[in-house]
């Protein structure tokens, strides 16, 4: 299948990885909305939500958990939202979680720079 974020799970294509385990993947969004704007990927294929099975989405929520702690300590956002799209809103069609933090003030930083912060704290 030709899934571009099932390239990065195999290292085909680079990413910035902060976390992984047998189940999941946690990397930047190389088109940050906001700074340490996160991805969460299921190491499995899954479209969306209407496929995703309930052991992966539970180890989606643990990992999203230790993203934002990791988000805090490093860069203290004033919130997140966590969205995952679906349908025409859905570029990428390999299930993602996007962690969005938000600030409140200006927060342009070049992503080498935010993934080199965030991987010092994990
Ligand atoms: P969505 O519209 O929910 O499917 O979002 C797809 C997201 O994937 C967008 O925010 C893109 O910036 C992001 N994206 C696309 N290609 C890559 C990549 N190679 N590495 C990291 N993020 C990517």
């Amino acid at each position: 299948m030709d899934c571009l974020f099932c390239k990065i799970i195999k290292g085909e294509i680079p990413s910035y990885t902060l976390y992984e385990n047998e189940y999941v993947l946690c990397f930047l969004d190389i088109n940050p909305v906001n700074k340490g704007h996160i991805l969460v990927i299921p190491k499995k294929h899954f479209l969306d939500n209407s496929d995703i099975e309930d052991e992966y989405l539970l180890k989606i929520h643990e990992a999203s958990k230790k993203m934002i702690e990791l988000l805090d300590k490093t860069f203290k956002p004033s919130g997140y939202r966590l969205i995952q799209n679906n349908g025409t809103l859905q570029e990428v069609k390999h299930y993602h979680l996007h962690i969005i933090p938000s600030y409140l003030e200006e927060n342009n930083e070049e992503l080498e720079e935010v993934y080199n912060k965030l991987k010092n704290n994990c």
